[in-house]
């Protein structure tokens, strides 16, 4: 990262603090690396994007139905998928610093391989390891002791002397008591529990091939190394749709969702020149996959995925039916026959894209302040389908009673439609800039104007103040809701 993208990427952080869209987790008590909480502006920014998304992929289609799965996952949905044995990173410990890292993460210097925080080349081999969360269910007593191990699977604290930990084949846990829980999984990913479902979402929904099943949620990854703001978190929401097809229109509709998945991310503001696709080569894509897209966008810190567009043929259903001994099957009336559909899945991060649309927004200009001077402005240029406020509305003294009634008569008249704020506190141009810094991207001033003090022709007029072009128009009262409904769909 070049140090012009890493001081953006510090403003970037702090403003996000600052102005409460993400905050560290836990972090009067120190923190917890990978994990983030969303303030008042960060969790609106957030709802939009899954508003939008939700709207287009399942809203406006005929041909995709929503689902919320649990997050607590039985073990032998994820031993069925793969995740138990396959789902891990290779790791690196470097023995100087005592560093851990992910082993496409070592850098090669004259090559050779070095540590990236020391530069030690004293290594270890890379090992596997699992990203998977898990946890226990089953009535536990609090009281029963020290009590928790991992075990290898087949093993109890009673048949072997010193159990070990295991970082993948644990299955059961007894506790002193003799008392038996069963391991869970935090889903590393929300798309097995479509897959799972997908007989009884097929039954109840009745819909014919193809047809898809959208879901957003919580996924869980113990990432080795979290890093870059919220890019990379061990907690995180996905926004997936598992789109069902028969074989032979497979390849065609991986194509078919790469593009419709682009369009989605222009039209919440991140621009074509900064999204890229890249076309996974056979080596590093999943053993089952035929075809798979990474959607990439120049972040500051590089050029990195936003979502995956995956053709995983039938492997998952095919997997699911194996192990379940349920049949997953799809029958095809125009056939006769009965087929295991296969799948096109684009996997969106929400936590990635809110970030994307946040780097996108932040930009610095010259805006006049109280007495024309320029002065340096901090704005936040979101598309206003994205922006967690709409609309602000100002009076335009606080001590002025008709003034304050008008402006809260506006609040009124626009709240059941939108997200708007009112301020009454400081001069107009500071209440602007707060706004502009947020990436409110319109203002509404209620002036003597608007109480026809001046001119009784501009009565129940306000001055609407666009954000990004500063520029302030004229507009009746009564055309201010259709015309923000416009502009902010
Ligand atoms: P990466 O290669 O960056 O680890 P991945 O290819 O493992 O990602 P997928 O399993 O395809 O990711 O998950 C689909 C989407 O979920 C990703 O494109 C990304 O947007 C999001 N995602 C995955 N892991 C994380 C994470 N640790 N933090 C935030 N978002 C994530």
């Amino acid at each position: 990262m070049s140090t012009t993208d890493s001081q953006r990427m510090e403003k970037i952080v702090s403003l996000c603090k600052r102005r409460g869209f993400i905050f560290q987790s836990s972090e009067i008590y120190g923190g917890l690396n990978g994990l983030w909480d969303y303030g008042p502006l960060g969790v609106e920014l957030k709802r939009n994007l899954k508003n939008y998304w939700w709207r287009v992929m399942v809203h406006q289609r005929d041909d995709v139905v929503g689902m919320d799965g649990s997050i607590l996952t039985h073990q032998d949905v994820l031993k069925a998928s793969g995740h138990v044995e396959d789902f891990s990173d290779l790791m690196v410990d470097c023995r100087n610093c005592k560093s851990r890292f992910r082993a496409d993460q070592i850098v090669q210097k004259n090559g050779v391989q070095q540590c990236p925080r020391c530069g030690s080349k004293d290594l270890t081999e890379p090992r596997a390891f699992n990203l998977m969360l898990e946890t226990h269910i089953g009535s536990i007593d609090p009281r029963s002791g020290p009590i928790y191990r991992l075990l290898p699977a087949g093993l109890t604290t009673s048949n072997i002397a010193q159990p070990e930990i295991s970082e993948t084949s644990s299955v059961e846990v007894r506790y002193p008591a003799g008392e038996q829980v069963t391991i869970v999984y935090l889903r590393p990913e929300t798309a097995q529990s479509i897959f799972v479902q997908f007989k009884n979402i097929l039954d109840v929904s009745r819909k014919k091939l193809p047809f898809g099943i959208a879901q957003i949620g919580k996924a869980f990854r113990n990432e080795i190394n979290p890093r870059n703001f919220t890019f990379r978190s061990r907690e995180f929401e996905q926004m997936e749709l598992e789109y069902f097809c028969r074989a032979e229109e497979g390849m065609k509709l991986l194509e078919y969702w790469k593009e419709e998945r682009l369009k989605f991310y222009e039209n919440i503001g991140l621009p074509s020149g900064k999204l890229h696709v890249l076309n996974v080569p056979e080596e590093e894509r999943a053993f089952y996959s035929k075809g798979t897209y990474d959607i990439e966008y120049d972040f500051p810190f590089g050029r990195q995925e936003l979502e995956g567009v995956a053709y995983r043929t039938n492997y998952d259903l095919k997997q699911h039916q194996d192990a379940s001994k349920k049949p997953l099957e799809y029958f095809d009336e125009e056939k006769k026959e009965r087929i295991i559909p296969h799948v096109v899945e684009p996997s969106a991060g929400v936590d990635r894209a809110v970030l994307a649309l946040i780097c996108e927004a932040y930009s610095e200009d010259q805006a006049p302040d109280e007495k024309g001077k320029m002065e340096a402005r901090v704005v936040l240029r979101f598309h206003p389908r994205m922006a967690p406020i709409k609309c602000a509305v100002f009076p335009l003294l606080k001590n002025k009673e008709p003034l304050v009634a008008k402006a809260k008569e506006i609040v009124a008249l626009l709240r059941p439609h939108m997200f708007v704020f009112y301020d009454e506190s400081g001069a107009i141009g500071r209440r602007y800039r707060r706004q502009d810094e947020i990436g409110t991207p319109f203002g509404v001033t209620v002036d003597f104007e608007t109480l026809g003090e001046k001119d009784p022709k501009l009565r129940d007029t306000v001055t609407l103040r666009e954000r990004d072009s500063m520029k302030q128009e004229r507009v009746r009262i009564s055309d201010l809701l259709d015309l923000l409904s416009m502009r902010i769909a």
